[in-house]
């Protein structure tokens, strides 16, 4: 098994590079924070506990955030390459990541911190817009859908996530830096954190990340 993280500040482009890498090496992506909003969809005990936290930008406890992890590592083979976007977020979510990879024989091999200005984080943030029913994004500047509200891919409906209002974003992103310092100090001392520049076209990112994850053993 073989691991990566993906880390970065809401509007930093985790999910659209995680696209990218998916789609072009066999990296699994694992996203708490879709897992979470799809839990709230179909209103699960584990989204009924998380939506409140949603809502106000808050994380959700890191019990169930480990919880749903774990029952998503349980399913795999050893041989799977895993893509955490979104995940951890705190010391303790580290620290219990360490151990469950190491109680199945893995360990983590990079962990990439996108970085960008605030500026353009919240410019991100205030124009995205989600499909209800697929889950594509789009930007009302940057990549707009050729019919408005509309998705390209499967015609749903486009949405504005609650959590992507002006004041919430603020919310998040104070939350991001408070809570993610200590984790930066952790994956740097460990010699594993690498930072690449995301306020660049999302498939320069994207190539700069592949050539890491690709590069032989031992180089
Ligand atoms: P994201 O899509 O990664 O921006 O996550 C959206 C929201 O889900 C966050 O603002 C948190 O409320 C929650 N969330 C996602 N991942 C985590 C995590 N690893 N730990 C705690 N809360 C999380």
């Amino acid at each position: 098994m073989k691991a990566i993280i993906l880390f970065g500040a809401p509007g930093a482009g985790k999910g659209t590079i995680a696209e990218g890498i998916k789609a072009a090496s066999p990296f699994i992506h694992i996203s708490t924070g879709d897992m979470l909003r799809e839990a709230v969809k179909q209103g699960t005990a584990v989204g009924r506990e998380a939506e409140a936290y949603m809502k106000r930008g808050e994380l959700v406890p890191d019990a169930t955030i480990i919880r749903i992890v774990e029952e998503r590592l349980d399913k795999g083979g050893k041989d799977d390459a895993y893509m955490f976007d979104g995940f951890p977020r705190t010391d303790a979510q580290a620290r219990l990541l360490d151990e469950s990879l190491a109680r199945r024989g893995a360990r983590l091999d990079v962990v990439f911190q996108l970085a960008a200005p605030r500026e353009l984080l919240m410019a991100r943030l205030t124009g995205r817009r989600v499909c209800r029913k697929c889950g594509a994004s789009y930007h009302t500047i940057n990549i707009p859908p050729k019919r408005e509200g509309v998705c390209d891919r499967c015609g749903g409906e486009l949405y504005q996530r609650p959590d992507d209002q002006e004041s919430t974003i603020l919310k998040r992103l104070d939350v991001y830096d408070q809570q993610t310092q200590g984790l930066i100090q952790y994956y740097a001392k460990r010699g594993v954190l690498v930072t690449v520049d995301s306020a660049r076209p999302r498939q320069d990112t994207v190539a700069e990340i592949l050539r890491y994850v690709q590069r032989p053993a031992g180089s």
